[in-house]
């Protein structure tokens, strides 16, 4: 007799479950791709510029006024450096709507301030203030990289990357030593080290001369003569700090991959790949790869900037359509990490109700923080339409609300999309350590989302 247990119960299974040998094959391959990748793209900017070296490889060009589209045809356009817009030209025209998935390539890092340098006891620091949601803690006493540029009076662009190849030097925060660590012990982890304490050391030697700050200027003359820049050029500079550690495979068996910001590369990663697999689609399939999701989705180069509805619009024009139609028609899948369950932490997950480890693409219904505030709850019928989806096209998937209700939350960019009139439903990979600055995510995870926005564009 069958059990009606089988027949009635929901029961997810562990993806490796479903998994054949080569399944597994193309799932680390893919991871090996992504590791690569994001090695060399510790900062939005780098990641647009990557990501362009990548759509030219895979036949996209940059989008120009007035070019005629036809169907299979590849564009791209970039948003100041820091966002991208890619688009694989639909069958139907724009009227009927296109598949998009949102993701961001910005993370949480510490951003060098406008006046950053100053000598302290013949050490020279720069000041930084950190970038998007941190434990303070855990940015001290690790390694660090610089990186980002340098605009000159003259609108020169100088790029700054310190720390990635091996004979580089790389830069610290120092952290107290636990002997004299009394009074920073008893304080809360939140406030035991303060945001105006984060200040990476940058040199020690003097230069050779007499008078004060000799540091100060050893430090700015190396700078000069490397770069040609003045302390005044620091005005006019986005720099920032980020963990100097490499993507690394986790685990005896290799499961899993440690980095900094998976959040959200990873699915920016994911659905990149997964627009160049794009031929030629029913409905224009549209990649946008966001700046500024941690810190709100603000400004110009964030997912509440305009530059997208001038990126689709200019598509729409190009047929004939208008972008309102648009919109109302499309389906948007915000793609960004969620919460793994961390056998460290149980505490803070409802166990029914949490994303696991290898368990496939976390679907998210809603974000928010206590009482859904600030989510865009995808409704019931887009959550059908969506793991059916996902079920015909073999996409292991798994539901993923972030924590218990009364812990906490967050948010992404699905409210923005949301707002547009488009469809749109969270759905990402789970992340451990989220936002510390060295997250884990499991490779079937990863290649799952890869499938997962394959399977929307191609809808
Ligand atoms: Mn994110
Ligand atoms: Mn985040």
């Amino acid at each position: 007799m069958t059990d009606r247990r089988d027949d009635l119960f929901f029961k997810p299974k562990n993806g490796y479950d479903r998994f054949n040998k080569s399944d597994v094959i193309d799932c680390f391959a893919f991871a090996d791709d992504y590791k690569t990748f994001i090695n060399d793209s510790k900062t939005e900017r780098e990641f647009v510029e990557n990501s362009v070296d990548f759509a030219a490889k895979n036949g996209f060009v940059p989008y120009k006024k007035g070019m005629e589209l036809k169907a299979g045809d590849r564009i791209y356009s970039i948003n100041r450096d820091k966002a991208l817009m890619l688009a694989v030209i639909g069958k139907k025209t724009m009227d009927f709507g296109a598949n998009i998935a949102a993701s961001h390539i910005d993370s949480p890092r510490l951003d060098v301030k406008a006046c950053p340098v100053y000598e302290d006891t013949e050490t020279v620091l720069f000041k930084t203030h950190y970038y998007g949601g941190i434990k303070k803690y855990q940015w001290v006493a690790i390694p660090l990289e610089l990186h980002g540029v340098v605009i000159l009076k003259d609108g020169t662009s100088v790029k700054i990357s310190v720390g990635e190849k091996k004979d580089d030097p790389i830069f610290t925060i120092t952290d107290l030593l636990p002997h004299l660590g009394k009074d920073q012990l008893s304080k809360t982890l939140g406030e035991g080290i303060q945001g105006e304490s984060l200040n990476p050391i940058v040199g020690s030697m003097p230069y050779d001369c007499d008078g004060t700050d000799r540091v100060k200027l050893a430090v700015l003359s190396i700078l000069n003569d490397t770069y040609g820049i003045r302390e005044e050029d620091f005005i006019s500079a986005e720099l920032s700090f980020v963990p100097a550690f490499e993507a690394r495979d986790i685990g005896f068996d290799k499961s899993l991959i440690g980095a900094y910001g998976h959040d959200d590369r990873v699915c920016a990663y994911a659905t990149l790949r997964a627009i160049a697999d794009v031929e030629v689609p029913e409905l224009t399939s549209i990649c946008m790869l966001a700046d500024k999701e941690e810190i709100g989705s603000e400004g110009v180069s964030g997912m509440l900037s305009e530059a997208f509805e001038k990126f689709c619009e200019d598509i729409c024009i190009a047929q004939g359509k208008t972008l309102r139609e648009c919109f109302a028609n499309s389906f948007c899948l915000s793609a960004d990490v969620c919460a793994a369950f961390d056998p460290n932490y149980p505490e803070v997950n409802d166990k029914l109700n949490c994303a696991k480890v290898n368990y496939g693409v976390g679907i998210c219904k809603y974000t928010g923080v206590r009482g859904k505030a600030g989510a865009s709850d995808a409704s019931a019928e887009v959550v059908a339409k969506v793991r059916k989806l996902f079920d015909d096209n073999n996409v292991i998937w798994q539901m993923a609300p972030l924590g218990k209700v009364d812990q906490g939350g967050g948010g992404t960019v699905a409210k923005f999309m949301a707002m547009r009139n488009i469809d749109t439903i969270d759905a990402g990979v789970p992340v451990l350590s989220m936002h510390s600055p060295y997250e884990v995510v499991s490779k079937l995870d990863l290649y799952m989302t890869y499938k997962a926005t394959l399977a929307v564009y191609t809808k």
